[in-house]
């Protein structure tokens, strides 16, 4: 895959909290083009007219209630960091033998990454061990099954919040696909040389610059939306699937729908929703970031 997403969100992690401020602006622009100026008053006309608006203001507003329910559930959940003193449990001999003294060797070999085990993995910057599928961000620290760290997020996508990530990016797609389909008469008729006396300067701006938007967040998501199913049905964070060879099958892929649980959780009427079954979250360890599932036959070891 060369579409390196992550090293261009980390690249753009100076705007901060700003891309907040830009996602809620999107939002109004396309609130105000669709209810405000076109659909609102359309639902006064009667006739077919009527139920089409409030067939589009409806599927609109669930849509958008979705969107930030998701949005912010992935800005304010903790994607997941290593607890304070974790370390490998099925390794405590060979960390023993490895730490214990913690000579000045041991920590120089800590320090280096050097460690005898293959499966033991250190992180020098945070001074810790790193357990399965964890990676360092330059922005969070050590962030288990790390995705990637958005800016349009302002936080890491990891363990935690993968799934409301994934479903912020699949109802953005719904609501901009319908926002720019609902505005595409509209926008047509900004062109033509019908006259509209209803439409003032501003709802006429609203309207181009709401379709325009909604478009190319609609083709760019697709983008994003393709690239994760992708990820999801092999079991793949971003980070991983640039690390892993591609000839060796992947340790963590156990067959399509038991990867998607991995991520969306067993129970259907959670699917759709950025949280999780209680009963998911205590027998799925995957769900809480530390220990994830191997395919038969193949024995934990780390990339
Ligand atoms: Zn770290
Ligand atoms: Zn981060």
């Amino acid at each position: 895959m060369a579409w390196n997403v992550f090293k261009f969100c980390t690249g753009l992690r100076v705007v901060g909290s700003v891309m907040i401020l830009v996602v809620l602006a999107v939002v109004s622009v396309s609130y105000y083009a669709v209810v405000i100026s076109n659909y609102g008053p359309q639902l006064l006309k009667g006739g077919s007219e009527t139920v089409v608006a409030a067939f589009v203001l409806i599927v609109f507003h669930a849509l958008l209630v979705m969107l930030l329910w998701c949005y912010f559930a992935v800005v304010v959940t903790d994607p997941g960091g290593v607890p304070q003193g974790w370390k490998p449990e099925a390794d405590d001999e060979d960390l023993e033998a490895q730490t214990m003294p913690l000579s000045a060797s041991t920590v120089a070999g800590l320090n280096s990454g050097a460690l005898q085990s293959p499966r033991i993995r250190y992180c020098r910057k945070c001074c810790q061990y790193k357990p399965p599928r964890c990676h360092h961000c330059s922005v969070c620290k050590c962030i288990l099954k790390m995705d990637h760290h958005c800016v349009w997020v302002v936080n890491c996508v990891g363990a935690r919040n993968y799934k409301a990530f994934l479903l912020f990016l699949f109802y953005t797609f719904l609501e901009t696909t319908l926002v720019a389909l609902s505005l595409l008469p509209h926008f047509i008729a900004f062109f033509s040389d019908v006259e509209d006396n209803a439409s003032t300067p501003g709802s006429l701006a609203t309207t181009f610059l709401g379709f325009v938007l909604d478009l190319a967040f609609a083709l760019s998501v697709l983008g994003f939306l393709i690239m994760h199913v992708s990820l999801v049905s092999g079991n793949t964070t971003t980070i991983e699937a640039y690390e892993k060879k591609a000839s060796t099958r992947w340790q963590y892929d156990l067959g399509r729908w038991r990867n998607f649980e991995q991520v969306f959780g067993t129970r259907r009427s959670h699917w759709l929703l950025p949280t999780y079954a209680e009963e998911d979250v205590r027998r799925m360890p995957s769900l809480r970031g530390l220990d994830y599932p191997v395919r038969a036959g193949i024995e934990g070891s780390e990339i």
